[in-house]
C-alpha cells in the first residue's frame, strides 16, 4: 500500500511536527523505523531539515531487570514532570524485540496514567532486525521528540545485553534501578551496567522495605566509591571525573525519593557543563553516523542478488573444506562491490 505523498513531504512533516502534532510525529517516527529505501531517504531529509533546530531535551536513560519496577517509576516520574509542564517523551530499546518483533518495554497498558497525559508521548521499541537498527532508530526517534519540542527523553531498556552500552551512547545521564533483597544485599545489579550508571536508585522502598532498602544504597554506595576509587575513574557517561555516583531509594508506587531522583539526574547535567554536555553530543553524532553506515552497508548486503548468488555458490565448497574461509568471503566481496 503506497502512502499518499502529501503525508511524506518532509517539510510538511516537519513543519507539522514542531506545530505539535502527535499523528505527525508518530508518522514520522514510522518513517524512521522503516527499511523502505524510500522511506529512509524522506526520513534522512526530515532528520536533516530538524537538525538546523536549537532544540534540545534532557535524554536519560533508564535500565533494570524486568521486575525491579521500570514502568511503574517511569508512570510516576513522567506523571511528576508533565505536573511540571514538562513534554515528555518515553522511547523503549528492548534487545528482545529483535528476536521475536514482540517487545517486553514500552507497552502503553504498562503506563496507563501517561499514556492518557496529553503532554507524555510513548513509543515501545521498534523491531527493527539488529540492536544496529533498533539503535538507529531511537537515535533518530530523540531528534524527532526534540524537533516536536520534548523537553525530557526517557529511553528505558531491560538489564540484559548489549542494550545498556546502546543506550548509553545515546543518552546524556544513565539511571539505573535496582532492589535491595533481604540480607541488605543489592539484586539485579550486573557489574557492567554500572560503568554507565551515574545515578543509582534502590527501587521500591516503601512500607517494610524502606530499612533494607536504605542500608542496601548505603552499601553500595561505599562499594562504588572502593571500586571506582581504585580505578580512579567516574562512570564511563559521567562527562569526566568529579561525580560520585548517588545511590538513592526511591519508590515508583508512592512517588516516595523520584524527585529525589530527578534532581539528581539534573545536577548530573549541570556537572557536565554546557560544554561537556556538547562535546558528549558531538561525540554521539559522530558514533551514530558510522553506525547508520554499518547498519545501512549490512542492509544492502542482505539485499544485494550478486551477493545472495555468490554467497549460494561458495558455500558448499566451505562447508566442504574445499574453498577457504578468506577465499569465499573475498569472492562474496566482489560480488558486492560489483553490485
Ligand atoms: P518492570 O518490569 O521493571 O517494568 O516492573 P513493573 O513496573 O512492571 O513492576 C513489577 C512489579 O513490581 C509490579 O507488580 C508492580 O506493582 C511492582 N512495583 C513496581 N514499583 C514498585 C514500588 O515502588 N514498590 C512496590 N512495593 N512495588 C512496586
Amino acid at each position: 500500500m503506497s502512502t499518499p505523498r502529501r503525508l511524506l513531504d518532509p517539510d510538511r512533516l516537519a513543519a507539522d511536527l514542531a506545530a505539535g502534532s502527535r499523528a505527525a510525529l508518530s508518522r514520522a517516527i514510522t518513517l524512521v523505523e522503516s527499511t523502505r529505501d524510500d522511506h529512509r531517504e524522506l526520513a534522512r531529509s526530515l532528520l536533516t531539515t530538524l537538525s538546523g533546530s536549537a532544540a534540545d531535551a534532557v535524554r536519560v536513560g533508564l535500565s533494570g531487570v524486568p521486575g525491579v519496577g521500570k514502568s511503574t517509576f517511569v508512570e510516576a516520574l513522567g506523571t511528576l514532570l508533565t505536573g511540571r509542564g514538562l513534554r515528555v517523551g518515553v522511547l523503549a530499546v528492548d534487545p528482545s524485540s529483535v528476536r521475536t518483533g514482540g517487545s517486553v518495554l514500552g507497552d502503553k497498558t504498562r503506563m496507563p496514567r501517561l499514556a492518557a497525559d496529553p503532554n507524555a508521548f510513548i513509543r515501545p521499541s521498534p523491531s527493527a532486525g539488529t540492536l544496529g537498527g533498533v539503535a538507529r532508530a531511537t537515535a533518530q526517534t530523540i531528534t524527532l521528540l526534540e524537533g516536536a519540542g520534548y523537553d525530557v527523553v526517557l529511553v528505558e531498556t531491560v538489564g540484559v545485553g548489549q542494550s545498556e552500552t546502546t543506550v548509553a551512547g545515546l543518552v546524556d545521564t544513565f539511571l539505573l534501578l535496582a532492589l535491595a533483597r533481604s540480607g541488605d544485599q543489592i539484586q539485579g545489579i550486573k557489574m557492567g551496567v554500572l560503568e554507565f550508571a551515574v545515578v543509582v536508585a534502590i527501587n521500591k522502598a516503601d512500607g517494610d522495605r524502606v530499612v533494607e532498602a536504605t542500608a542496601a544504597a548505603r552499601d553500595l554506595a561505599g562499594a562504588l566509591r572502593l571500586v571506582r576509587g581504585r580505578s580512579a575513574g567516574s562512570p564511563a557517561g559521567s562527562g569526566g571525573s568529579g561525580w560520585s555516583v548517588p545511590v538513592l531509594t526511591c519508590s515508583g508506587l508512592t512517588g516516595d525519593g523520584i524527585d529525589e531522583v530527578w534532581a539528581a539526574v539534573l545536577r548530573h547535567r549541570t556537572t557536565q557543563g554546557p560544554d561537556g554536555l556538547a562535546d558528549k553530543r558531538s561525540r554521539q553524532r559522530w558514533e551514530l553516523t558510522w553506525a547508520l553506515v554499518r547498519d545501512e552497508l549490512e542492509q544492502r548486503l542482505r539485499r544485494s542478488v550478486p551477493v545472495a548468488d555468490t554467497a549460494d555458490r561458495v558455500r558448499p565448497q566451505v562447508l566442504a573444506g574445499t574453498l577457504p574461509a578468506p577465499a569465499a568471503a573475498d569472492a562474496i566481496l566482489r560480488a558486492f562491490d560489483a553490485s
